[in-house]
Parts: C-alpha cells; sequence; structure tokens
C-alpha cells in the first residue's frame, strides 16, 4: 500500500453531497438509502489508474466498488474486554491472547476470537471525497466489509463530526495526505516468499495486513511472487551497468527507479522494499543514490473521465430561509426519470410549488434566474410558473 494524491474532487460528487446532505436535514436523519456517490467512481478509478487503493492491484472500474474509509452504514469495533474462548483451546491461542492485550490482531488462525460490537456508520461522510477510494472487490470482501476498529484509547466521532477527531483507525488510509502507508507496512523476505510485515512492529500496520488478508490472499502472495521475478530480471540489466563502472550508475539507477515505480505499475509498496533490501541504505549512501517513497499523484492521466460539470455552481442561495435552500439543492440535482411521476415526500417539493415559494422571497426574479437556481431550463420554468 502507497500514499494516493486524487487532486480535486469531481463536481458530479459536490453536487451529489449538496442534494443528499439536504434530503438528510429535511428528513431529520440519515438516509434509508444511499446514492449519488457513485458520481465518483470514474474519476476515481482513472485516477488511481484502475489499481486498488489496498493491495494495488489493478482492477476492472465496473467490478471495483466506490469504497468508504469510513463505512457509511454500520461501522464494527473491536472489543477490546478480549478474545473469545475457545472450548478446546490451541496452543496459539495463548499466544494470541498476548498479542491482543498489546492492542494487536490475533495471528490468522485466531482472527474468529475477536468479537465486534456494532454501532452507526458514518452516513455524513458517504459523499466526501477524502472519505472515498477505489477499491477491489478482494480487500473489501476480505475481513474488513464494515469493520473499522479503533485503537483502544480512540473516541470516536459525533455524527457531523470532520475526521479524524479524537479517532485512532487501525486501518491505514492510502488518501491521507499526513501519513505514508509505507512508514507503517514493510514487505520482507520470509523464507522463498514476499510479505507485508508490521514495519517497525506498528499496531496500524499490522490490523491493515489482517483486516486486508494482505499477507494471506492467495491471489495477492501469487502477485507478489510474480511482481519479485519481473523486477529480479529487471535488475540484472542494473547489475550489469554496476559491473561496468560508477560512471553510468547514476543514470542506470534512475533509470531502473523510473521503470519499477511507473505509475501503472502494480504493488509499488513490495517494489519500494524490494529495491531497498537488494541495494541497501549503506551501499546507496556509498554510491551516493536516492531511493524515494513512491506516491501516486494525479499526473494528467486521466483515461476515460467524462466531463460531469453540466451544472451551474452551489451559489444563488444568499438569502433564502434554510429549509427552503435545502428544497431547492435537492430539486437542483434530481430530474425525475423520464416516464416517471415525482414520488411526494418531505424531501420533495413540487417544483410549482418552490417556484412560488422562491418568488415570495424574490419577487422580481425573472424565469432565466429561476431556471439557473433550480438547474432546469427556462421553458420548464416558464410552464410551472402560476
Ligand atoms: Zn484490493
Amino acid at each position: 500500500m502507497i500514499r494516493i494524491d486524487r487532486g480535486d474532487e469531481p463536481e458530479g460528487l459536490v453536487l451529489a453531497r449538496d442534494e443528499h446532505l439536504a434530503r438528510a436535514r429535511l428528513r431529520g436523519g440519515p438516509p434509508v438509502e444511499f446514492r449519488g456517490y457513485e458520481a465518483a467512481r470514474g474519476t476515481l478509478a482513472a485516477r488511481q489508474l484502475y489499481k486498488c487503493a489496498y493491495c494495488e492491484l489493478t482492477t476492472r472500474e465496473e467490478a471495483a466498488p466506490v469504497e468508504h474509509y469510513r463505512p457509511k452504514v454500520e461501522a464494527k469495533d473491536v472489543d477490546w474486554g478480549g478474545l473469545t474462548a475457545r472450548k478446546v483451546p490451541k496452543t496459539t491461542d495463548f499466544e494470541d491472547d498476548a498479542r491482543f492485550a498489546r492492542g494487536l490482531p490475533p495471528v490468522r488462525d485466531g482472527f474468529d476470537r475477536v468479537r465486534w460490537t456494532s454501532r452507526p456508520g458514518y452516513w455524513w461522510l458517504a459523499w466526501t471525497w477524502e472519505n472515498l477510494v477505489f477499491g477491489c472487490s478482494g480487500c473489501n470482501s476480505g475481513v474488513k466489509h464494515s469493520r473499522f476498529p479503533q485503537a483502544r484509547t480512540a473516541r470516536v466521532l459525533e455524527e457531523h463530526e470532520v475526521p479524524p477527531g479524537g479517532e485512532d483507525a487501525l486501518l491505514l488510509d492510502p488518501a491521507d495526505s499526513t501519513e505514508d502507508p509505507i512508514e507503517h507496512v514493510q514487505y520482507r523476505r520470509v523464507y522463498n516468499r514476499w510479505i507485508p510485515t508490521p514495519r517497525d512492529g506498528s499496531l496500524r500496520g499490522a490490523w491493515t495486513i489482517a483486516l486486508l488478508r494482505l499477507d494471506s490472499s492467495p491471489a495477492l502472495l501469487t502477485a507478489y511472487d510474480r511482481r519479485i521475478r519481473r523486477l529480479e530480471s529487471r535488475a540484472h540489466a542494473f547489475d550489469a551497468a554496476c559491473a561496468s563502472g560508477a560512471a553510468i550508475l547514476l543514470e542506470a539507477w534512475k533509470g531502473l527507479c523510473a521503470e519499477v515505480f511507473a505509475p501503472n505499475e502494480e504493488l509499488l509498496g513490495l517494489t519500494y522494499d524490494w529495491l531497498d533490501a537488494r541495494y541497501p541504505d549503506h551501499w546507496r549512501h556509498e554510491h551516493d543514490l536516492m531511493l524515494d517513497k513512491p506516491i501516486l499523484r494525479v499526473g494528467g492521466v486521466e483515461r476515460g473521465v467524462a466531463s460531469r460539470s453540466a451544472v451551474p455552481p452551489l451559489d444563488g442561495l444568499d438569502g433564502l430561509p434554510g429549509t427552503l435552500c435545502d428544497h431547492i439543492r435537492v430539486a437542483r440535482n434530481y430530474h425525475v426519470p423520464a416516464g416517471k411521476r415525482e414520488q411526494p415526500s418531505i424531501e420533495h417539493k413540487p417544483l410549482p410549488e418552490l417556484i412560488t415559494e422562491i418568488l415570495g422571497h424574490r419577487p422580481g426574479a425573472t424565469d432565466d434566474e429561476l431556471a439557473t437556481l433550480l438547474n432546469r431550463k427556462p421553458a420548464t420554468i416558464r410552464k410551472h410558473r402560476r
């Protein structure tokens, strides 16, 4: 896992957030069903170069959910009271109990002894760009699901509170600009395989690896092997250049790094640790060679992202009462599908009624001004203006 920097949010998500938070205010509570955040899917996928934010494997856009880092519907926490006891304990259970007491996850086989407690999810962050990542279904359906454990001393966010507040999430957030997942997860060669391990005993590294099965998913272990074989064969060319002398070493090193850290390559976290192990720090120091941690940044490489900006900016509401503003927010992003009738609800004010109410506050508003405010055609406004 590496840090990802996806740039600015797409306008479609801004509008979806505006609409759905207004709906929640009008309803007086969280939504019954979550819609609208899919507006971010294409942009997330393209800017992450179709790689899962967690495992760094390429995946098809259609096959991948828009992943909410903080789960939207329900969040499951670890009950730190202790692991459940098995009727017939295994010898490893004692080791797991001791690990758990130190805040570490039990090793694989003991993971089902963790007791989970449920609390409402972070529904108000369902349309928040910083909370969304493009992730593969494998990572989502590993152990993670709606699990979002906090360290023992953390204080969970209140409704509407902005993260991180008093939280100390044990799942690393690759989109967090304040920390680098590489600081917490280190790939190491263990016997004949490369697997991720917690760097310097990081608790968050340990839980992230366990929750996403980064060290046990057969598909991932196979992908690590495949990647290492490719890296090793590339390294032979560099080793040959090393043997030719120091004069071309720097250029050869830059070429190697550019190639193995190419943004669309998979498993750049593994690549970093492999390079660091194969050409260790003291050797690089001796030859004056740098090894930077890879970050996936938006580099203007956006394949197939359609413009979603066919809607007006979110202004023009000054001076109007709050509830009316919320009805306008819902109306201007919500169009009744062709051939269907709008279902009356507290979130939907019929258009003629909405126009009349706006005119009560802005008697001189023209059809064009109302059309802009409500994101409708002037002809539609004329039709419904009483
Ligand atoms: Zn994944």
